[in-house]
């Protein structure tokens, strides 16, 4: 048996092309290379080109991280060229886009050949099945990198194995999900699971094969966050599941924060940061729902009007794939001008890490993408829930029925890409102002989430500190593949 030692150990990082995947293995990947383990991070020309910068720095630091730019293989499925990432795909484009994943097999075998260093292992997205094999010809270990938290982990684990989701036709059938030690329901349609959608059946059960067959999962959540979930998981799937986060804790200074996910971030960070500057601690909302979900212009209208009647102070993060001129007439003529300067109304990136870093942040309204609940968490900002798709149902019961850290606008139904003149209000202006006075107001049921949420973010940080869990089993980790 030959023992690596961190300069000719070489692990390779697959991320799927996704923000909420891309950011918290980029943070992996600067991580794994502040312990002087060399590290390939796979990624595609738009998707570097979002990230350069923040590994850049670490480049510039001396540490062994390279970026890999694959050609991505748009024209091959009809997409323009710099269609790489998920949020610039439509609904119509989902399937093929997934599918085309895999053509990136090819070059990356290559790239992998050619290297100096062998790989010693990949450690590849839950939702990137295509890298087994490639694992495989390598004879090198595959770790799975799963997005979400532990419990969505093990409910998905759970229902594949149970073929919940085979033996469920109708999407708005309920189920619970079984052996676990709380009682979860779910639908079809907002179960445990990255692909349940008519379409995505063979991408569903590639992936499950895929986790089946790795050789340890890698998760990015920390064990006094879900200890009861993480020894359960390890138990069901017989291997070793290593829980490293929360890993935005390793961005430590303001630049970084900003940078974070996509260098567009850094220009409004004076604006935002002054903003807030000018407001007392703990009394802004912000308001943002990740890099895919969209809102219909009705709902956005309604959103906005629940806001203005719950009279706290709030930034509000619009994507620009959701502002059409009628819209963006009526924020910067009527909206804007009525709200002066209770609210801050933001179109495209922002730089969320920075923002809720913030002391004058006091609550969050989220789509509940696990790596927002887990930024949320980790600096101990209690939350208002409003999932729209996959594990974003399970985030929700964590942090709302588990955890006690967040206030749920009570949504049950996926709203994925809604048309842009689609009438469907799924959330009142009334639920909005309630919900939002009642996390933000000074009611002992708010106080008491403040409480829990400072006593988890303390946690948070010792974890990731020398000597914590997810910092230890960082050490243990690298040992295991150096063995
Ligand atoms: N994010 C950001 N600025 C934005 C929107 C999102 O920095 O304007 C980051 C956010 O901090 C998080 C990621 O993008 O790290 C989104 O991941 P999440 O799992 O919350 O949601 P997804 O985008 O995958 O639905």
């Amino acid at each position: 048996m030959t023992c690596l030692n961190g300069k000719n150990a070489h692990f390779v990082l697959i991320p799927l092309v996704a923000q909420g995947h891309l950011i918290p293995m980029t943070d992996l990947a600067c991580l794994l290379a502040d312990k002087d383990i060399h590290v390939s991070l796979i990624t595609t020309p738009v998707n570097a080109s979002r990230i350069r910068p923040i590994v850049q720095r670490s480049i510039e630091s001396n540490l062994p991280v390279q970026f890999v730019e694959l050609k991505f293989p748009s024209a091959e499925i009809g997409l323009p060229d710099e269609y790489e990432n998920v949020d610039q795909i439509d609904n119509n484009d989902f399937i093929a886009f997934f599918e085309s994943l895999k053509l990136l097999r090819e070059p990356l075998e290559k790239y992998l050949q050619d290297h100096h260093i062998p790989p010693s292992c990949i450690i590849s997205d839950g939702c990137n099945p295509w890298t087994t094999e490639i694992a495989r010809s390598f004879c090198i270990p595959r770790l799975v990198f799963h997005g979400p938290c532990c419990l969505f982990a093990l409910c998905d684990h759970i229902t594949s194995k149970h073929k919940i989701l085979h033996n469920v036709t109708d999407y708005s059938e309920q189920f619970v999900v079984p052996d676990m030690p709380l009682t979860l329901r779910f639908t079809k349609a907002n179960a445990p699971n990255f692909f349940n959608a008519p379409g995505w059946e063979k991408i569903r059960d590639d992936a499950a094969e895929a986790g089946r067959t790795a050789d340890a999962i890698v998760l990015n959540t920390f064990e006094d966050l879900e200890g009861q979930f993480i020894e359960l998981y390890e138990k069901e799937i017989g291997k070793k599941v290593w829980t490293v986060g929360p890993l935005n804790l390793y961005n430590k200074d303001e630049y970084s924060k900003s940078l974070r996910g996509n260098k567009q971030g850094v220009e409004k960070q004076e604006i935002v940061l002054n903003w807030l500057d000018s407001h007392k601690c703990k009394s802004v909302l912000y308001i943002s729902f990740g890099s895919i979900a969209r809102k219909s212009s009705l709902q956005l209208k309604e959103l906005g009007f629940g806001l203005e009647a719950a009279e706290k102070p709030f930034i509000w993060v619009l994507k620009e794939a959701e502002i059409t001129p009628e819209l963006n007439k009526w924020l910067s003529e009527d909206f804007e001008t009525k709200i002066g300067k209770k609210g801050l109304v933001l179109r495209g990136w922002v730089p969320q890490l920075a923002i809720l870093s913030h002391p004058s942040i006091g609550g969050f309204m989220t789509h509940c993408g696990w790596n927002s609940i887990l930024e949320s968490i980790s600096l101990g900002v209690p939350v208002i829930t409003w999932p729209h798709f996959s594990d974003q149902f399970t985030n929700e019961k964590l942090v709302v029925d588990v955890l006690g850290l967040g206030v749920s606008l009570g949504t049950e139904t996926v709203c994925w890409m809604p048309a842009e003149d689609d009438e469907t209000i799924w959330v009142h202006r009334d639920d909005i102002e309630k919900v939002v006075q009642k996390l933000m107001g000074e009611e002992e049921e708010a106080k008491e989430m403040r409480r829990r949420a400072a006593d988890m973010a303390d946690r948070a940080k010792k974890a990731t500190d020398k000597g914590g869990s997810s910092y230890n089993n960082i050490t243990r980790l690298i040992d295991s593949i150096m063995q």
